[in-house]
């Protein structure tokens, strides 16, 4: 696979010459060098993309969905190879990798049939001898850029619906982990026609800036931070163009006495830890019943112990290394602060001593609501645990943060589970699980989460501008 620029169908270096260097978070060594691009090279492939829509705009939904279902071929043939990229790039382990690699292709093939369901309402005469009519016009040249937490499978859900819809796109991966989507370039080159899908490598502050300032982008679409989320959105307000924000999280996880323990504590320990943490829809703080509250934690801090850290190519590792010894460095900052600050550490706590950026599987028992570790987003493999007093103090602390993208409430009754979904201020509210998404439901935030909804067929509107026909007869 090349480690290039992919534009209009062609390989090529940043037109400096530059490069950044992509490591391997497990071991901290160098795995590859890609173009750290700069403007002249976003223009190029905004170009591409522009010229690509002209046809690409007038193909039928059923081509687009043919091709979009071929791609989805092309991923599920070429699992060994993406799955073992996004292994070593990411230091994702075996067990959880299939999952998130079906669930790409399965996002494909979502987006293929989403191509063909895009429709008007009925066409009716609102002024005499006038018929009115709706059309989804695709915007152009969307501008996509994608985190590290999962490369492939994010940028899917820029590409499907953007494309779907009749767009075309320039994607810039971030700049740790920019292979996979290198390779689905690779293994749709002979798909996709050339100039519909362009990548870009590149630094945020210099190559993201460029295409979010680009006058020929018609929209951009982040999943990143809230900090980034912000700066994007300024950015893009010059020029007016359509912003679609999937940002940070802080989930709260609301345990009744009356909830299932047992499920609660084998969930979390799943979920907190997956990807190492690095989720935006991690369950991240724990509000617990007074009843449950004693029995949860230590039930927790057993079961979280038993965690099994270590090389993501293992097939006993259920956990691996943050992305970058920054994010670690970020999560070992937060951790000593909330003790400081009188928070107790019931396992974990510490970076491991070994190459690359680990860290331990954490909980930190009654840290205050207004502590840093429970108001701002961690990315990492720490959860916090809180008691609550009654129902009320458990929607505030809940609801208590800037945040909005996901939560989870756990109980038997189900007029408290109705209650409490429709008080909880997040896009998305799960009862008695956590974490468990699929491609026919949106995806996206309330508050300072972002706007705009990835997967369903909420997102192919996104993607899209809603025109009025009026003929005169
Ligand atoms: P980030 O904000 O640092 O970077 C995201 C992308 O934005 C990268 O490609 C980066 O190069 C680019 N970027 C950075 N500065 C830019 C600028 N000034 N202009 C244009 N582009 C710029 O985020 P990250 O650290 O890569 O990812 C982790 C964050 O993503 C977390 O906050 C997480 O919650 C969030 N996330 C959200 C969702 C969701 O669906 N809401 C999903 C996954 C991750």
């Amino acid at each position: 696979m090349p480690h290039a620029n992919y534009i209009a169908g062609a390989w090529v270096p940043a037109r400096t010459g530059k490069t950044d260097e992509v490591l391997a978070p497990a071991s901290d060594g160098v795995i590859a060098e890609v173009p750290s691009s700069d403007a002249a090279d976003v223009d190029a492939a905004v170009a591409a993309a522009a010229e690509a829509f002209e046809t690409w705009r007038a193909t039928t939904p059923r081509a687009r969905s043919e091709l979009l279902a071929r791609v989805a071929d092309a991923i599920a043939a070429d699992l060994p190879e993406i799955q073992r990229i996004e292994m070593q790039n990411c230091g994702k382990p075996l067990s959880m990798i299939e999952f998130e690699m079906d669930l790409t292709v399965d996002n494909w093939r979502f987006f293929a049939g989403g191509a063909r369901f895009l429709e008007g309402r009925a066409a009716g005469e609102y002024l005499e001898e006038h018929t009115s009519y709706l059309r989804r016009d695709p915007l152009g040249v969307v501008g996509s850029i994608a985190p590290w937490n999962y490369p492939l499978n994010m940028a899917t859900w820029k590409l499907g619906p953007a494309l779907a819809a009749g767009n075309t796109v320039v994607l810039k991966p971030s700049e740790l982990t920019p292979l996979s989507v290198l390779r689905l370039a690779e293994i749709t080159a002979d798909i996709l026609p050339h100039g519909v899908f362009n990548v870009v490598c590149g630094q945020g502050e210099i190559a993201g800036d460029a295409l979010v300032r680009h006058p020929k982008v018609a929209m951009v679409s982040l999943t990143g931070s809230v900090e980034t989320g912000r700066v994007i959105a300024r950015t893009a307000a010059e020029t007016l163009k359509r912003v679609h924000l999937e940002l940070g999280g802080k989930a709260p996880v609301v345990i009744f006495d009356d909830a299932d323990v047992e499920a609660a504590i084998a969930c979390i320990t799943e979920m907190s830890y997956y990807n190492s943490g690095q989720d935006c829809t991690q369950p991240a703080r724990i509000i617990a019943g007074p009843g449950v509250y004693d029995d949860f934690l230590s039930g927790l801090t057993e079961s979280v112990g038993t965690i099994v850290t270590g090389d993501p190519f293992e097939a006993e590792t259920a956990m691996g290394p943050l992305i970058s010894a920054e994010q670690r460095d970020r999560v070992s900052g937060m951790v000593a602060r909330a003790v400081e600050a009188g928070a107790e550490v019931t396992v974990g706590g510490n970076a491991i001593d070994r190459p690359g950026f680990f860290y331990e599987p954490s909980v930190i028992a009654a840290p205050a609501q207004d502590a840093e570790i429970v108001q701002r987003e961690l990315f990492g493999p720490v959860v916090t645990v809180q008691r609550f007093t009654d129902e009320s103090q458990a929607v505030a602390w809940a609801n208590d943060v800037d945040y909005g993208l996901s939560a989870s409430v756990w109980t038997s009754d189900v007029g408290r589970a109705m209650r409490m979904t429709a008080a909880l201020q997040f896009g998305c509210v799960w009862v008695n699980d956590h974490i468990p998404i699929v491609s026919e439901m949106p995806h996206g935030g309330f508050k300072q989460s972002g706007y705009g909804k990835d997967m369903s067929i909420y997102a192919l509107e996104h993607y899209t501008e809603l025109k009025h026909v009026m003929i005169k007869h």
